[in-house]
């Protein structure tokens, strides 16, 4: 059984956590500060903290002083990133030119992946704003986007179904759900988590748990269990977290959300291969009891006969302590020879078979 401890989130990339673990650290860092590292309060880091200070303030919020006071890495992170231009994807697909017959994919970034099939639209963990995180009032507190996705809310055809992994924000944004709300649109979503949604702006909403299934139009959405945990923040432990397998017409897609290294996924194997399986690939340092690592996410793939992979959960936010580039650069290393079967590697990268 997944363990849903505070501890398992703190070694998580997830932007809640994060702050929480900054927190744990950084305790004892201003400790250190005050004490035995003089040299930390020169000049530029005193008008540094003051020039933080008052971008906390000014969000007006106990909430932003709060953690400010605690996650100090956290802010100068923030700082950093605001100051950063947000990157062009490689391409810019126009996902109203897919064909409605065979299956079409395009990364659109991060864990958000555009998927056709047979006509029928499917979009993954949408999060298409220019920031994750907390909202406080006008003001997202969190982690800038470094690249912008890869087709714009303004150009995204109508939404069939929306597939929710897990509550992380990282993976369920409210703005962009909020964006989404449509009376045409169905909703998939973990256990316990359809609270953080205005249900009743979708057409329906359905929590999956393990092993549950449901067909939305022509797509059988069966849930299954991955290696990670759903606690959005620090308390609510009882979230569930999926994978998901979609089979409709002579399609299988896997979607495995976030996951650790698993045997779980094995039981997914069938006679029938899986078409294209959504792997996440980034955030493993130092985070590898909760995200697996590219060797990793290939052997999964591997393992339930999938064909074709479709690596997400990198490139987008810096979550995590590796090299942007490193978790694809890896991972077409461990594929070697068989590359051809990684045919999106980058923002914007499409797939399609008819
Ligand atoms: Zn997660
Ligand atoms: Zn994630």
């Amino acid at each position: 059984m997944e363990s849903l401890c505070p501890g398992e989130g703190h070694r998580c990339g997830q932007f809640g956590f994060r702050i929480w673990r900054g927190s744990q650290v950084l305790v004892g860092m201003n400790g250190s500060e005050a004490s035995s590292k003089p040299h930390l309060n020169s000049p530029r880091k005193v008008s540094r903290r003051i020039t933080l200070a008052r971008l906390a303030a000014a969000l007006g919020s106990g909430v932003g002083l709060f953690l400010y006071g605690h996650a100090p890495r956290f802010w100068n992170q923030m700082l950093e990133e605001m100051s950063a231009e947000i990157l062009a994807p490689a391409r810019w697909p126009d996902p109203r030119k897919w064909p409605d017959k065979g299956l079409f994919a395009a990364w659109l970034g991060h864990t958000t992946v555009l998927l056709k099939i047979d006509g029928f639209t499917i979009l993954t963990d949408p999060v298409l704003g220019p920031k994750i995180g907390i909202g406080l009032g006008p003001v997202t507190v969190g982690f800038k986007r470094l690249v912008h996705p890869a087709v714009p809310f303004e150009r995204l055809p109508h939404v069939d179904l929306v597939l929710l992994s897990h509550a992380h924000m990282d993976h369920f944004d409210i703005p962009s759900l909020r964006r989404l709300e449509n009376s045409k649109s169905d909703v998939i979503t973990a256990y316990r988590t359809s609270d953080l949604l205005r249900t009743n702006r979708y057409r329906s909403v359905h929590e999956l748990r393990w092993g549950d299934r449901t067909r939305i139009g022509p797509v059988l959405c069966a849930a299954f269990e991955v290696k990670h945990w759903g606690a959005r923040l620090r308390n609510d432990h009882y979230r569930g977290y999926n994978g998901y397998m979609l089979e409709a017409g002579r399609y299988r897609v896997m979607f495995a959300g976030d996951t650790a290294l698993t045997t779980r996924l094995r039981a997914l194997k069938s006679s029938k291969p899986i078409d294209l399986a959504i792997m996440p690939i980034g955030a493993y340092n130092p985070y590898i009891r909760n995200h697996c690592s590219p060797e990793q996410a290939w052997k999964m793939g591997n393992e339930v006969g999938a064909i074709h992979f479709l690596p997400v959960h990198h490139q987008t936010f810096r979550l995590s302590r590796e090299p942007r580039m490193e978790p694809i650069e890896r991972f077409l290393a461990v594929a070697r020879s068989e590359d051809d079967r990684i045919p999106v590697r980058a923002i914007g990268h499409e797939f399609g078979v008819v």
